[in-house]
């Protein structure tokens, strides 16, 4: 009986050499060679896609940060994307706390986080940075205790 319903089933194939898989059903490649050569290669892209983001979010980082250091608290998009900044890539969005003050410059309760400096944008381009966010008490604490791997995986 057991060995009907083998013959039916398609051979499985090896995802990395395609040659058949012989032995237990859950097996997914054909050898510990192939298995981590498909790991290896899987985390080598990921990687090369965490370094390319990394990188932008680092360098619209500085960007904001030469504007904080140069006084510049208004701005616009335009100029921000002129200078190498790409929109759209920011640590965190959150909704502005209407009883907050700061919600007089534009109609977009939306605050952009960079790391730990906020700006808000509005629907004509205008930024406005509102300026480093301490981080909460006791993060640094926290992070230091937390087994972090180095590159995420
Ligand atoms: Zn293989």
């Amino acid at each position: 009986m057991e060995n009907c319903e083998e013959k039916d089933k398609k051979p499985r194939l090896c995802p990395v050499c395609k040659q058949v898989i012989v032995g237990r059903s859950d097996k997914n490649f054909c050898s510990e060679a192939c298995r981590n050569m498909y790991h290896n290669r899987k985390y080598s892209r990921l990687r090369h896609d965490f370094k390319a983001i990394d990188r932008i979010l680092k360098r619209n980082y500085l960007i904001l940060k030469s504007l904080i250091n140069s006084g510049t608290r208004k701005t616009n998009i335009h100029d921000m994307v002129m200078m190498g900044y790409i929109p759209k890539y920011v640590t965190s969005i959150r909704q502005e706390n209407k009883h907050n003050k700061i919600l007089a410059f534009s109609e977009s309760p939306l605050i952009y986080e960079c790391y730990d400096i906020c700006f808000r944008q509005n629907k004509w381009g205008e930024v406005e940075i509102l300026g480093q966010r301490p981080l909460p008490v006791g993060t640094i604490l926290a992070l230091n205790n937390e087994n972090i791997p180095d590159d995420g995986v």
